[in-house]
């Protein structure tokens, strides 16, 4: 073991550690058969009967893949995994029950009732770790050198079907640009405008309610939509214009050669175009819809990403106004959103008197308040303060609204003094 690190150093491992994660898109995404076969040749190279490929963000353990787990997730503060982070190599749990640092686990003494564990870290290019593979059984076991030097090797794959999918140029699903590619080509359209006065336009889509038709008809159906709609899109498109998909059912638009009327204009017809579109999933036929946001280049310079987050900035504008529609950046909408960014930020909740602590991840944040996700919304305490420590913030909250684990706070005005 390790000697624990001064605070403010774990703060910011951590802190880069989430960023490093964040790079790779992977969390919340449906499950696929790329990495389905890892946990099950994990569980065949053990005679286990539960092997897991897991993310792991600020407050949980997120199972991209899972043979023989019920939960998609767990609380991180629980999981055997986040020692991984920790210590930085594989680790072996022979019998729990008598193992001093697991005896008093809760997954111990109660449901799955752990007994043995293996696992070993997944480790970025950049040397973050940002989760693990493992295998877990409900009666203690013995593990061979030749089994732990495969689930390294097996870890090691999994980090490379990261890695390859993230140097790809094109989405396989949709056939959009990766979101690597679309910063490529969308920074040279941005300079090439800038440096010679032309328009350019960008603009954000999120589909709507997409966690419905998931939950409804299922992942596959989720992606025969997605596919549909990006091939709506794409259309209906000119040669130069750019497409990318950002991530989930999240994609970006650059118009080339165009002001921020016409850009709100070809947004609309994309708009109606989804609306209009039905995909047919033999016993039922979906119709989905997409909200908006739209930027287009002004006088200042900017960068892409600062692009980028004005029409994010719009999108959740017009995801608020009740979504399917199309909202326009200006100057107004990034006052009274007060700058809201997406981020991948690790977080606690403090009762009043610091007596009870939830861990939390922190995905977007402004100066009037935060998003957040929790793995159990019930339990936050009446009133409450978010810390991010990495940025030496901590404010009292106030619950705007829930769904399913995202809480949306509002910061209380400071305290005159
Ligand atoms: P909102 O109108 O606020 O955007 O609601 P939403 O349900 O679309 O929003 P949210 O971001 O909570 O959910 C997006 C969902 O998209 C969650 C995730 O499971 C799903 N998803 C992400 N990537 C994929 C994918 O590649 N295929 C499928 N089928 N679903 C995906
Ligand atoms: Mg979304
Ligand atoms: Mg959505």
């Amino acid at each position: 073991m390790h000697d624990p690190l001064p605070e403010e150093t774990a703060d910011r491992r951590e802190a880069e550690r989430l960023e490093s994660l964040d790079r790779y898109d992977i969390l919340d995404t449906p499950p696929e058969p790329n990495f389905d076969k890892f946990t099950r040749l994990t569980r065949k190279l053990f005679g286990t009967p539960t092997a897991l490929v897991s993310f792991i963000d600020a407050h949980r353990q997120w199972y991209k893949a899972r043979d023989g787990a019920e939960a998609s997730e767990v609380p991180r503060s629980d999981s055997f995994c986040t020692r991984l982070i920790e210590d930085g190599e594989p680790l072996i749990v022979r019998d729990a029950a008598a193992d001093p640092r697991f005896s008093g686990n809760p997954y111990v003494l109660g449901a799955p009732y752990v007994r043995f564990y293996a696992g070993v870290p997944l480790r970025s290019e950049d040397g973050n770790i940002i989760g693990s593979i493992c295998t877990i059984d409900t009666v203690p076991r013995q593990v061979d050198e030749g089994q732990l030097a495969m689930l390294t090797d097996l870890g090691e794959m999994v980090m490379e079907e990261l890695n390859l999918r993230r140097l790809a140029t094109r989405d396989a699903l949709t056939g959009a640009l990766s979101r690597r590619e679309l910063r490529e080509q969308a920074g040279q359209a941005l300079a090439l405008a800038q440096r010679h006065g032309h328009k350019l336009s960008c603009a954000i889509l999120d589909l709507d309610h997409f966690k419905e038709i998931n939950d409804g008809y299922g992942h596959l159906a989720g992606d025969r939509v997605l596919a549909k709609v990006i091939a709506t899109c794409t259309k209906m498109l000119r040669r130069t214009d750019l497409i990318g998909r950002l991530g989930g059912e999240e994609f970006a638009f650059v118009f080339p050669e165009t002001g921020g009327r016409d850009a709100a204009a070809i947004a609309e017809k994309l708009r109606v175009a989804i609306a209009e579109s039905a995909v047919d999933l033999g016993p039922a036929t979906v119709r989905p819809t997409g909200s908006f946001g739209v930027a287009s280049l002004a006088d200042l310079p900017l960068d892409f990403d600062t692009f980028l987050a004005q029409a994010d900035e719009a999108l959740y504008e017009a995801k608020a106004a009740g979504r399917n529609r199309v909202a326009v950046w200006d100057k107004s909408v990034s006052l009274s959103l007060a700058n809201r960014r997406r981020v991948l930020k690790s977080g606690r909740i403090l009762a009043g008197d610091d007596s009870a602590a939830v861990d939390c991840t922190v995905r977007s944040l402004s100066a009037r308040g935060a998003g957040i996700d929790v793995s159990d919304p019930a339990a936050l305490p009446a009133q409450f303060d978010l810390q991010i420590a990495s940025d030496g913030l901590r404010r009292r909250c106030r619950v705007v609204s829930l769904t399913d684990n995202r809480v949306e706070l509002a910061f209380e005005p400071r305290k005159a003094s």
